[in-house]
Protein backbone atom coordinates (compact mmCIF):
# COMPACT_ATOMS: atom_id res chain seq x y z
CA UNK A 1 0.00 0.00 0.00
CA UNK A 2 1.33 3.66 -1.20
CA UNK A 3 1.67 6.01 1.70
CA UNK A 4 -0.64 7.66 0.37
CA UNK A 5 -3.50 5.19 0.68
CA UNK A 6 -2.36 4.47 3.52
CA UNK A 7 -2.79 8.35 5.12
CA UNK A 8 -6.52 8.21 3.26
CA UNK A 9 -7.37 4.77 5.41
CA UNK A 10 -5.98 6.07 8.47
CA UNK A 11 -7.84 9.53 7.81
CA UNK A 12 -10.90 7.31 7.06
CA UNK A 13 -10.52 5.24 9.99
CA UNK A 14 -10.46 8.24 11.99
CA UNK A 15 -13.55 10.40 10.03
CA UNK A 16 -16.07 8.64 12.18
CA UNK A 17 -14.71 9.16 15.74
CA UNK A 18 -14.95 12.77 16.86
CA UNK A 19 -14.13 12.38 20.84
CA UNK A 20 -11.61 10.09 21.93
CA UNK A 21 -10.59 9.61 25.42
CA UNK A 22 -7.05 7.74 26.93
CA UNK A 23 -6.44 6.67 30.17
CA UNK A 24 -8.84 9.04 31.15
CA UNK A 25 -9.11 9.28 35.16
CA UNK A 26 -11.12 11.73 36.76
CA UNK A 27 -9.98 13.13 40.48
CA UNK A 28 -12.31 14.78 43.56
CA UNK A 29 -9.04 15.03 45.34
CA UNK A 30 -8.10 11.92 46.43
CA UNK A 31 -10.71 10.25 45.59
CA UNK A 32 -11.10 8.44 41.59
CA UNK A 33 -14.96 9.01 40.88
CA UNK A 34 -13.78 7.92 36.98
CA UNK A 35 -11.35 5.46 36.37
CA UNK A 36 -9.39 4.83 32.90
CA UNK A 37 -11.60 5.41 30.44
CA UNK A 38 -10.75 4.63 26.80
CA UNK A 39 -13.64 5.25 24.09
CA UNK A 40 -14.14 6.40 21.17
CA UNK A 41 -17.34 8.72 20.21
CA UNK A 42 -18.63 8.91 16.40
CA UNK A 43 -19.37 11.94 14.77
CA UNK A 44 -23.09 12.77 14.36
CA UNK A 45 -24.49 9.42 16.39
CA UNK A 46 -26.08 9.03 20.16
CA UNK A 47 -24.30 7.55 22.73
CA UNK A 48 -25.48 6.78 26.01
CA UNK A 49 -23.74 6.23 29.17
CA UNK A 50 -26.07 4.56 31.58
CA UNK A 51 -25.21 2.91 35.21
CA UNK A 52 -26.07 3.27 38.64
CA UNK A 53 -25.90 6.65 40.24
CA UNK A 54 -22.36 7.59 41.37
CA UNK A 55 -20.79 5.85 38.91
CA UNK A 56 -19.28 8.90 37.27
CA UNK A 57 -21.51 9.27 34.23
CA UNK A 58 -21.79 13.16 34.84
CA UNK A 59 -18.52 13.26 35.68
CA UNK A 60 -16.98 11.67 32.34
CA UNK A 61 -19.77 14.15 30.93
CA UNK A 62 -18.88 16.65 32.02
CA UNK A 63 -14.73 16.08 31.30
CA UNK A 64 -15.41 16.07 27.25
CA UNK A 65 -15.92 20.09 27.86
CA UNK A 66 -14.13 20.76 30.98
CA UNK A 67 -16.86 21.75 32.94
CA UNK A 68 -14.90 20.30 36.13
CA UNK A 69 -12.45 22.93 36.05
CA UNK A 70 -15.18 24.51 38.14
CA UNK A 71 -15.11 21.97 40.49
CA UNK A 72 -11.32 23.54 42.55
CA UNK A 73 -10.50 19.48 43.81
CA UNK A 74 -10.89 17.92 40.46
CA UNK A 75 -8.63 16.83 38.64
CA UNK A 76 -8.28 14.87 35.10
CA UNK A 77 -5.53 12.49 33.68
CA UNK A 78 -5.48 11.32 30.27
CA UNK A 79 -6.12 12.61 26.99
CA UNK A 80 -9.35 13.47 25.69
CA UNK A 81 -9.25 14.49 22.20
CA UNK A 82 -12.33 16.16 20.38
CA UNK A 83 -12.05 16.45 16.62
CA UNK A 84 -8.49 16.57 16.77
CA UNK A 85 -7.25 19.00 19.65
CA UNK A 86 -6.39 17.36 23.12
CA UNK A 87 -8.49 19.54 25.33
CA UNK A 88 -7.09 18.71 28.21
CA UNK A 89 -3.95 21.03 27.18
CA UNK A 90 -3.42 23.77 28.97
CA UNK A 91 -3.73 26.16 25.84
CA UNK A 92 -7.27 25.13 25.25
CA UNK A 93 -9.76 28.24 24.78
CA UNK A 94 -11.87 27.05 27.15
CA UNK A 95 -14.58 29.22 26.21
CA UNK A 96 -14.06 28.08 22.62
CA UNK A 97 -14.47 24.67 23.29
CA UNK A 98 -17.46 24.92 25.25
CA UNK A 99 -19.46 26.89 22.14
CA UNK A 100 -18.26 23.63 19.95
CA UNK A 101 -19.45 20.82 23.19
CA UNK A 102 -22.41 22.42 24.17
CA UNK A 103 -24.00 21.24 27.64
CA UNK A 104 -27.72 20.79 29.14
CA UNK A 105 -28.05 19.56 32.30
CA UNK A 106 -31.32 17.80 34.06
CA UNK A 107 -32.54 20.55 35.56
CA UNK A 108 -33.45 23.20 32.52
CA UNK A 109 -31.82 26.48 34.22
CA UNK A 110 -32.75 29.44 31.57
CA UNK A 111 -32.08 33.13 32.04
CA UNK A 112 -34.84 35.19 33.73
CA UNK A 113 -35.19 37.07 30.78
CA UNK A 114 -37.77 36.57 27.66
CA UNK A 115 -37.58 33.37 25.26
CA UNK A 116 -35.87 35.42 22.97
CA UNK A 117 -33.12 36.74 25.08
CA UNK A 118 -32.14 33.20 26.54
CA UNK A 119 -31.38 32.36 22.60
CA UNK A 120 -30.15 35.83 22.18
CA UNK A 121 -27.77 36.79 24.84
CA UNK A 122 -24.97 34.89 23.86
CA UNK A 123 -24.45 35.48 20.50
CA UNK A 124 -25.03 38.56 21.05
CA UNK A 125 -22.19 38.97 23.93
CA UNK A 126 -20.10 36.82 20.88
CA UNK A 127 -20.67 39.91 18.92
CA UNK A 128 -23.49 39.14 16.51
CA UNK A 129 -25.61 42.95 16.89
CA UNK A 130 -27.46 43.22 13.69
CA UNK A 131 -31.21 42.68 14.43
CA UNK A 132 -32.09 40.37 11.21
CA UNK A 133 -29.30 37.95 11.93
CA UNK A 134 -30.27 37.75 16.02
CA UNK A 135 -33.84 37.33 15.07
CA UNK A 136 -32.90 34.71 12.08
CA UNK A 137 -31.03 32.66 14.97
CA UNK A 138 -33.59 33.05 17.18
CA UNK A 139 -36.09 31.29 14.75
CA UNK A 140 -33.89 28.93 13.43
CA UNK A 141 -32.26 27.83 16.68
CA UNK A 142 -36.12 27.42 17.96
CA UNK A 143 -37.04 25.27 15.28
CA UNK A 144 -34.12 23.18 15.74
CA UNK A 145 -34.82 22.56 19.02
CA UNK A 146 -38.67 21.75 17.79
CA UNK A 147 -40.18 24.67 20.36
CA UNK A 148 -40.73 27.46 17.56
CA UNK A 149 -44.47 26.86 17.40
CA UNK A 150 -44.94 26.60 20.83
CA UNK A 151 -43.16 29.99 21.15
CA UNK A 152 -43.48 32.02 17.78
CA UNK A 153 -46.15 34.32 19.34
CA UNK A 154 -44.43 35.05 22.94
CA UNK A 155 -40.84 35.47 22.33
CA UNK A 156 -41.17 38.47 24.71
CA UNK A 157 -42.46 36.43 28.01
CA UNK A 158 -40.22 35.35 30.50
CA UNK A 159 -38.40 31.68 29.81
CA UNK A 160 -40.37 30.67 33.31
CA UNK A 161 -43.46 30.48 31.97
CA UNK A 162 -42.84 27.93 30.09
CA UNK A 163 -43.29 24.23 31.21
CA UNK A 164 -40.36 22.19 32.46
CA UNK A 165 -40.22 20.68 29.21
CA UNK A 166 -40.75 23.81 27.36
CA UNK A 167 -37.59 25.13 29.41
CA UNK A 168 -35.50 22.14 28.61
CA UNK A 169 -35.98 22.73 25.22
CA UNK A 170 -35.31 25.84 25.49
CA UNK A 171 -31.88 25.36 26.84
CA UNK A 172 -31.13 22.74 23.74
CA UNK A 173 -32.12 25.94 21.66
CA UNK A 174 -29.61 27.91 23.43
CA UNK A 175 -26.86 25.69 23.11
CA UNK A 176 -27.61 25.19 19.27
CA UNK A 177 -27.76 28.99 19.01
CA UNK A 178 -23.65 28.59 19.39
CA UNK A 179 -23.37 26.42 16.70
CA UNK A 180 -22.06 23.88 18.52
CA UNK A 181 -20.69 19.84 16.97
CA UNK A 182 -20.95 18.08 20.10
CA UNK A 183 -24.08 18.52 22.79
CA UNK A 184 -23.35 17.25 26.17
CA UNK A 185 -27.39 15.88 27.78
CA UNK A 186 -26.97 15.10 31.41
CA UNK A 187 -30.08 13.69 32.20
CA UNK A 188 -32.44 16.37 30.18
CA UNK A 189 -35.84 14.57 30.95
CA UNK A 190 -35.10 12.71 33.95
CA UNK A 191 -37.29 15.67 35.50
CA UNK A 192 -39.71 15.63 32.79
CA UNK A 193 -43.08 14.10 32.58
CA UNK A 194 -43.70 11.26 29.97
CA UNK A 195 -45.22 13.19 26.92
CA UNK A 196 -42.17 15.91 27.32
CA UNK A 197 -39.85 12.90 28.02
CA UNK A 198 -40.95 12.04 24.12
CA UNK A 199 -40.52 15.14 22.87
CA UNK A 200 -36.75 15.29 24.10
CA UNK A 201 -36.74 11.71 22.71
CA UNK A 202 -37.68 13.00 19.57
CA UNK A 203 -35.40 15.69 19.26
CA UNK A 204 -32.47 14.05 20.39
CA UNK A 205 -32.91 11.69 17.11
CA UNK A 206 -33.54 14.63 14.47
CA UNK A 207 -30.26 16.57 16.31
CA UNK A 208 -27.84 13.51 15.60
CA UNK A 209 -28.14 14.85 11.72
CA UNK A 210 -26.38 17.46 12.66
CA UNK A 211 -24.70 17.31 16.27
CA UNK A 212 -22.93 14.29 17.82
CA UNK A 213 -24.78 13.38 21.17
CA UNK A 214 -23.69 12.11 24.23
CA UNK A 215 -26.78 11.52 26.81
CA UNK A 216 -26.52 10.43 30.29
CA UNK A 217 -29.17 8.61 31.40
CA UNK A 218 -30.23 6.40 34.37
CA UNK A 219 -33.79 5.57 32.26
CA UNK A 220 -32.64 2.40 30.04
CA UNK A 221 -35.58 2.02 27.55
CA UNK A 222 -35.02 5.73 26.73
CA UNK A 223 -31.08 4.18 26.07
CA UNK A 224 -32.29 1.51 24.36
CA UNK A 225 -34.93 4.15 21.92
CA UNK A 226 -32.79 6.64 20.87
CA UNK A 227 -28.31 5.56 21.11
CA UNK A 228 -26.56 4.08 18.47
CA UNK A 229 -24.31 2.80 20.84
CA UNK A 230 -24.73 2.35 24.96
CA UNK A 231 -21.71 2.66 27.54
CA UNK A 232 -22.24 0.54 30.90
CA UNK A 233 -19.97 2.67 34.10
CA UNK A 234 -19.80 0.48 37.22
CA UNK A 235 -17.81 2.30 40.26
CA UNK A 236 -15.56 4.75 37.94
CA UNK A 237 -15.01 2.28 35.39
CA UNK A 238 -16.18 1.53 31.71
CA UNK A 239 -17.63 -1.95 31.93
CA UNK A 240 -18.37 -2.00 28.50
CA UNK A 241 -19.74 0.00 25.47
CA UNK A 242 -21.28 -1.25 22.13
CA UNK A 243 -24.05 -1.31 19.86
CA UNK A 244 -27.09 -0.79 22.04
CA UNK A 245 -28.74 -3.40 20.44
CA UNK A 246 -25.64 -5.48 21.44
CA UNK A 247 -25.50 -4.04 25.21
CA UNK A 248 -28.99 -4.56 25.08
CA UNK A 249 -29.70 -8.09 23.81
CA UNK A 250 -26.44 -9.76 24.33
CA UNK A 251 -23.86 -7.83 26.29
CA UNK A 252 -20.05 -9.58 27.11
CA UNK A 253 -19.82 -8.66 30.17
CA UNK A 254 -22.37 -10.27 33.30
CA UNK A 255 -22.51 -7.39 35.25
CA UNK A 256 -24.26 -5.48 32.23
CA UNK A 257 -26.60 -8.36 31.76
CA UNK A 258 -27.45 -8.16 35.70
CA UNK A 259 -27.85 -4.03 35.22
CA UNK A 260 -29.54 -4.24 31.81
CA UNK A 261 -32.09 -7.10 33.75
CA UNK A 262 -32.51 -5.14 36.56
CA UNK A 263 -31.15 -6.97 39.18
CA UNK A 264 -29.64 -4.11 40.37
CA UNK A 265 -29.43 -0.20 39.82
P1 LIG B 1 -23.27 9.73 38.22
O1 LIG B 1 -23.47 10.87 37.29
O2 LIG B 1 -22.98 8.44 37.54
O3 LIG B 1 -24.39 9.60 39.21
P2 LIG B 1 -21.15 11.36 39.35
O4 LIG B 1 -20.22 11.60 38.23
O5 LIG B 1 -22.07 12.47 39.70
O6 LIG B 1 -21.96 10.01 39.09
O7 LIG B 1 -20.33 11.00 40.65
C1 LIG B 1 -19.26 10.07 40.64
C2 LIG B 1 -18.60 10.10 42.02
O8 LIG B 1 -17.96 11.35 42.19
C3 LIG B 1 -19.58 9.95 43.17
O9 LIG B 1 -18.96 9.20 44.17
C4 LIG B 1 -19.80 11.37 43.62
O10 LIG B 1 -20.11 11.43 44.99
C5 LIG B 1 -18.45 12.02 43.33
N1 LIG B 1 -18.58 13.45 43.01
C6 LIG B 1 -19.33 13.99 42.03
N2 LIG B 1 -19.23 15.33 42.02
C7 LIG B 1 -18.39 15.66 43.03
C8 LIG B 1 -17.86 16.89 43.55
N3 LIG B 1 -18.18 18.07 42.99
N4 LIG B 1 -17.01 16.82 44.61
C9 LIG B 1 -16.68 15.64 45.16
N5 LIG B 1 -17.12 14.45 44.72
C10 LIG B 1 -17.97 14.44 43.68
MG1 LIG C 1 -25.08 12.20 37.11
Amino acid sequence: MSVLTMQDTVQDAMKDTIIQTRDVSVFYGEKRAVNNINMDIERNSVTAFIGPSGCGKSTLLRSLNRMNDLVPSCRVTGSIVVDGIDITSEQVNIEGLRQVVGMVFQRANPFFKSIYENIAFAPRFHGLTDRRSLDELVENSLRKAALWDEVKDRLRDSALSLSGGQQQRLCIARAIAMQPTILLLDEPASALDPISTMKIEELVMQLKEEYTIVIVTHNLHQAARISEKTAFFLLGELVEMDQTSKIFTSPANEKTEAYISGRFG
